[in-house]
């Protein structure tokens, strides 16, 4: 018989185990308890939707839609995506459910698996997994900085401080296309200079220039026009205000005039947080406004606002100042004889219900065997049950880290961790 063929993850997809997910726990743990004190409530959508919710909200000509969605068709025929990002699916979510009736503005924050058929490579996988907020039915630069001090706390909280928040408006319906034409008008003298990618941007999205990282094209936009300065007065007004907020909110920010992101539905306000400890993928969250969108996918008109952070990135700047935590039992029961462990057994399922951590020697094991397991495992305390303790009902224990030693009785076991911690 021929052995059995061992299968591996998928490649860009891997396995999250402890250690390591304790930190995971940690990031999820303090975003819903931050994100709660903001008013956000968790929103959870379906990873797969038609693949019209992609293809429409984030946009044809976008990098993702033309080349890094899984798509296929299911067995009725249907075209499937796995969700690339949030806001698309929070959207329809939005708009299917009529949360608009609800008081505005609605607040919602999601956390799960995103699916981009990428080239893997160090920060970036083909599943990967993001927090992300969103706002909507309000206009207002409040907003923006309202959920960019969030952020800013949610990293703080975790001990990332030395990250950089990049802000940029990219206007309007109203304002854009102006600013689309004197960039048009700047390159069109050196569009043979650009790279490919960038000679297909001038035709379909411009903006897009503005963040290619080929040095060349870098050169070549040195003296571009600045979107700010092109910014019709509502949008002026918008960004002149929320730079004012983040600065009354202590949020650090550098204005990034060629930060234009890669979603086609964001009007005004774009940002993104990086950090010079992640290498070539270095950035840790990207959001922004996006007035039109919900009314674009079938909406009421909602102005919206949002962000998504990637765990990954988040947990490897983690581990580079932070041991991931390795939690260890607060009691391990040793138990010698069959009728000792049937009673540890209901011991160790008392303290459980208590939330304590309680692991049990295997039956029929030697002390010395379950002492050295006792070890391994670093727990705080050894209970020994055998027959002398049984019969007295008082439980010998011994605290592993200094070796001392005692006895409880049975009765009290469930007050002895807490007035000995
Ligand atoms: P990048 O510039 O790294 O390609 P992006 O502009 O495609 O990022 P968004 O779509 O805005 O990123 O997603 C927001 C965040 O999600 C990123 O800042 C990053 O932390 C994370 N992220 C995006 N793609 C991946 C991926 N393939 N693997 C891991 N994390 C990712
Ligand atoms: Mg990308």
């Amino acid at each position: 018989m021929s052995s059995p063929e061992r299968q591996k993850a998928l490649k860009g997809m891997k396995d999250v185990l402890p250690p390591d997910i304790y930190l995971w726990q940690k990031v999820e743990r303090t975003a819903s308890e931050l994100f709660s004190a903001y008013g956000f409530r968790e929103m959870r959508t379906p990873v797969a939707e038609a693949t019209a919710v992609f293809s429409r909200g984030i946009g044809e000509g976008t990098d993702i839609v033309e080349k890094e969605m899984y798509t296929f068709e299911d067995k009725g025929g249907r075209s499937i995506t796995l969700r690339p990002e949030g806001t698309a699916s929070a959207v329809r979510c939005f708009v299917e459910n009529q949360l608009h009736t609800l008081p505005s503005p609605q607040k919602y924050y999601y956390l799960g698996p995103m699916f981009r058929y990428e080239r893997p490579q160090s920060g970036r996988y083909r599943q990967f997994y993001q927090i992300g907020a969103e706002v909507f039915g309000s206009a207002a630069p409040a907003v923006d900085a309202e959920v960019m001090s969030m952020l800013r706390h949610f990293l703080m909280r975790l001990g990332l401080g030395s990250l950089n928040f990049q802000v940029n408006s990219i206007g309007c319906e109203e304002c854009r296309p102006g600013y689309k034409q004197a960039l048009l008008a700047y390159f069109a003298p050196v569009t043979g200079d650009l790279c490919p990618d960038c000679q297909r941007r001038y035709l379909h999205n411009p903006l897009r220039i503005l963040d290619c990282k080929v040095r060349r094209c870098i050169e070549l936009r040195k003296d571009a026009p600045r979107v700010t300065e092109h910014l019709c007065t509502g949008c002026e007004a918008h960004f002149r205000k929320l730079l004012d907020l983040l600065k009354l909110l202590n949020v650090p920010y550098t204005v990034n005039h060629e930060m234009v992101r890669g979603l086609d539905y964001y009007t005004r306000t774009t940002f993104e947080v990086t950090s010079e400890d992640l290498g070539a993928q270095n950035a840790v969250t990207a959001g922004g406004r996006y007035d039109n969108l919900v009314r674009n996918c079938g909406g009421p008109d909602t102005p919206a606002f949002g962000f998504a952070t990637g765990i990954e990135r988040i947990v490897d700047l983690l581990k580079q100042t932070l041991l991931p935590p390795e939690p260890a039992p607060a009691i391990f029961i040793a138990a010698l004889g069959e009728q000792a462990h049937d009673a540890a057994m209901v011991i160790a399922d008392g303290l459980r219900e208590e939330h304590i951590w309680v692991e049990l020697g295997e039956p029929a094991a030697s002390l010395k065997s379950q002492m050295r397991k006792a070890d391994r495992l670093s727990s705080e305390y050894v209970f020994i049950l055998g027959d002398d303790e049984l019969n007295s009902g008082l439980i010998s224990w011994k605290r592993l880290s200094d070796g001392t030693a005692g006895k409880v009785s049975r009765a009290d076991v469930g007050s002895f961790l807490s007035g000995r911690r």
